[in-house]
């Protein structure tokens, strides 16, 4: 009887131990999509998880992606005007863009695509005025018309691009196959990164901002997150330099070239990262006092790094995130 008992012990503390080492268990995997390099870390997840991660950001990069063809995007903008039937998800996030683009008196705007194809980052080239004013009269997101059953339609010659909102749209769906599968995820899928649950000591994951005036990896700000999305927006990431002038990636809509603006980044906290992505991207575009002044209205999260190195936190940031400041 006592043999039979020590040997139950025994057992129960070996499934005691196998499921503790299963909760605090490593996996990791990276791909490249939308043209970005992503990771997942997962601690404790289930066998299938990571593969079905790269299976849905391969998905929607199959929906949303401005270069495959045959994808939402790629047939709205080869449509010649007229209507066509997407997505119920890409319709929706199409709607999201519109409302953004409203709320931030159009410096977001997905229908910046004829301007992003002018501009090249990687070949350096600056399109000519003409070009540019020509494909500058084509940019009005109030244009996308959303209609009936899923159809959208765009005014011929216009196109739309969702790189500044696609990636946090898809952060929170990747976010939400995570739950209930994994103890803790670390999503990074370029400047958005979403994490769920906790590390395998039932902390809180922490999530530096990068400070991109900085050569060295300080930063001002460390954030601590259970279940939340940290955006990142700047005019660091993608750029090349010509006679003293930064060309960074992120066009402002009403001039249609790269955004004047006295922010080098701008970093958001939310639990929506596709909100929190497009809304990044306009910050760069609006600058620090606008984007104060907006983001405190709408009660977002938000820390940002200006070209003089001043670091301006919302009163949300300052009350509602978990951070510690740079010592
Ligand atoms: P990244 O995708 O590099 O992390 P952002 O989220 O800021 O950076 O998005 C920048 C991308 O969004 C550009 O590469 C372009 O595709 C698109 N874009 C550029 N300017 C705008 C704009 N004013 N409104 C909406 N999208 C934009
Ligand atoms: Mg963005």
């Amino acid at each position: 009887m006592r043999v039979l008992f020590a040997a139950l012990c025994l057992l129960l503390s070996s499934a005691v131990a196998c499921a503790a080492e299963n909760q605090s268990a490593k996996t990791a995997g990276s791909g490249f999509y939308f043209d970005t390099y992503v990771t997942f870390t997962l601690y404790g997840a289930d066998a299938d998880l990571i593969s079905d991660l790269h299976q849905l950001c391969a998905h929607y990069e199959s929906l949303l992606s401005k270069t495959q063809v045959d994808s939402d995007v790629y047939r709205l903008n080869h449509a010649g005007g007229k209507p066509v039937t997407v997505d119920p998800e890409t319709y929706a996030l199409l709607q999201r863009a519109k409302e953004i683009s409203e709320l931030t008196d159009h410096a977001f705007s997905v229908s910046i695509a004829p301007l992003s194809e002018l501009w090249n980052f990687k070949t350096h080239t600056i399109p000519g005025d003409a070009q540019r004013i020509a494909a500058l009269a084509l940019v009005d997101d109030e244009r996308i018309v959303l209609g009936q059953e899923h159809t959208v339609s765009l005014a011929p010659g216009m196109q739309i691009d969702l790189g500044g909102i696609a990636k946090g749209y898809i952060a929170d769906q990747a976010a939400a196959l995570t739950r209930n599968r994994c103890t803790g995820a670390i999503l990074n899928l370029g400047g958005n990164v979403y994490c769920t649950g906790s590390k395998p000591d039932g902390s809180a994951f922490k999530v530096g901002v990068e400070n991109p005036l900085c050569p060295d990896p300080v930063t001002p700000a460390v954030i601590s997150i259970t279940d939340g999305t940290v955006v990142t927006s700047g005019t660091y990431e993608r750029y090349f330099e010509e006679n003293g002038i930064r060309y960074h990636h992120i066009l402002d809509p009403q001039t249609g070239s790269p955004a004047q603006t006295d922010l080098v980044s701008a970093t958001i906290v939310s639990t929506c990262s596709m909100d929190a992505d497009a809304f990044a991207t306009a910050c760069i575009v609006l600058g620090s006092e606008r984007s104060l002044e907006l983001l405190t209205q709408l009660r977002l999260d938000a820390i940002l790094i200006t070209t003089e190195g001043d670091i301006l936190l919302t009163p949300g940031f300052k009350t509602r995130v978990d951070y510690q400041p740079a010592s």
